[in-house]
């Protein structure tokens, strides 16, 4: 399989590294954590000590200092290993928050806890009633002497259960619209009125705790409204969700390639009627049409980082990528899956953990008719 364009031998070096991460800390623990639908919070403190999750973050606030393109090795890593539990995505997304926005005073305070692992991070944008209509959120943050008071409920929150600091989207004037929209710091420990409520059981992402959160009355310190400046929030959420969009795009190609190699090594042994499953012609045809999805996907993919670099990827682009490699995600692994036979459908084959976890990419980061919605409107722009 062809590497991206862009990986220099940095980036291999610290690929490597990441790899044999996965392999000695997370692989023998991956069973158990699923059956505890989380990965323990001293997981993300030992990939912090190895520089993982804090590489993007500059050397004065923690973290290593390298460019996000590092963190696009890490997650092309776990694609590698065909996991989408462990909420490090998430994580960066929220530093990534922090780096755009947030004023020094907040970075130096709360950057180096989430490039060491002391801190999980989490954003709570969604809440029972309201998804891809972010501007309806209901959740309020009032003023009130020298902070604010939250008040409200969100759900289907990732890294829920650990998180120590919560990008929580909130509605600081109600009656402002998008305008009114500001993004709130929370930092969980101690704080009154903070509840974490179910447990989702999810029908993939086993490792990933996703759960409800409640706030009422919870006391947030002025210092804690990310920029300073009420009513940005929903500026700021536009500004940051092209990266994560791509990240979505980057995990659905390595989930790709995970599919296919985990395929490819059991068609190549099972034998029906006499011959291998790759002697098929079915089996050869599928299998050339996903590597060729797979390579066309990847040269987009390889564009968009360049376009990410010198700052003019654009959130149409960004969704394009987002909904077509989600989808190109989904038919390869129903493709891949089928040619297992039943056991594909056992969960002990890795195979039937890709096809489950799949499934989800096409909702959250935006729904895929929402990410077409983007496109379409900038064609009508246009
Ligand atoms: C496993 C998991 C993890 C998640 N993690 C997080 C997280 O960490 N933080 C967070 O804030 N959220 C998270 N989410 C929530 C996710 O982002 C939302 O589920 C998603 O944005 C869709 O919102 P919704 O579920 O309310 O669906 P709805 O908005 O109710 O949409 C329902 C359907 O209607 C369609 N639809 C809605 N509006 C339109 C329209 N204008 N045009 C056409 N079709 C439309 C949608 O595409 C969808 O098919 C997570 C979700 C899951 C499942």
């Amino acid at each position: 399989m062809s590497e991206a364009a862009w990986l220099t031998d940095d980036h291999r070096a610290f690929g490597a590294t990441v790899r044999r991460f996965f392999a000695e800390d997370y692989e023998p623990n991956r069973a158990r954590w699923s059956e505890e639908r989380r990965v323990p919070h001293a997981f993300w403190e030992k990939a912090g000590a190895f520089g993982i999750i804090g590489a993007s973050v500059p050397v004065t606030y923690g973290g290593s200092g390298l460019p996000r393109t590092f963190d696009l090795v890490t997650y092309m890593e776990q694609g590698r290993i065909g996991d989408t539990g462990w909420g490090i995505m998430v994580h960066g997304i929220v530093q990534h928050y922090l780096l755009a926005f947030a004023t020094e005073e907040q970075k130096r305070a709360w950057l180096p806890k989430l490039a060491s692992g002391e801190w999980v991070g989490a954003i709570a944008m969604t809440e029972p009633g309201t998804g891809s209509d972010l501007q309806s959120v209901r959740t309020t943050a009032v003023r009130d002497g020298n902070g604010y008071v939250l008040n409200g409920n969100k759900t289907f929150i990732s890294n829920a259960a650990n998180a120590d600091f919560i990008i929580v989207v909130a509605k600081t004037d109600p009656s402002a619209g998008a305008r009114g929209i500001s993004l709130m710091a929370l930092e969980t420990a101690g704080a009154d009125g903070f509840r974490r409520g179910r447990h989702l059981a999810k029908i993939g992402m086993d490792r990933q705790d996703t759960m409800e959160l409640s706030f009422q009355d919870v006391r947030i310190p002025r210092m804690n409204l990310i920029g300073e400046e009420e009513g940005r929030g929903f500026y700021q959420l536009m500004g940051q969700l092209p990266w994560e969009r791509l990240t979505i795009a980057v995990s659905a190609l390595a989930a790709s390639r995970c599919a296919l190699d985990t395929t490819l090594d059991y068609v190549k042994n099972r034998k029906t009627f006499g011959q291998r499953l790759m002697d098929y012609q079915n089996t050869r045809f599928k299998l050339a049409e996903a590597k060729a999805e797979i390579e066309i996907f990847a040269s987009f993919v390889d564009r968009l980082v360049g376009e990410l670099e010198d700052g003019t990827l654009t959130p149409e682009r960004a969704a394009m990528a987002k909904f077509w490699g989600s989808e190109m995600q989904g038919r390869i692994v129903d493709n891949c899956l089928q040619m297992h036979g039943g056991y594909g459908y056992m969960n002990e084959y890795r195979i039937a953990e890709l096809y489950r976890d799949a499934r989800v990419q096409r909702i959250y980061g935006g729904t895929n008719e929402i990410m077409r919605e983007l496109v379409a409107r900038s064609l009508d722009r246009d």
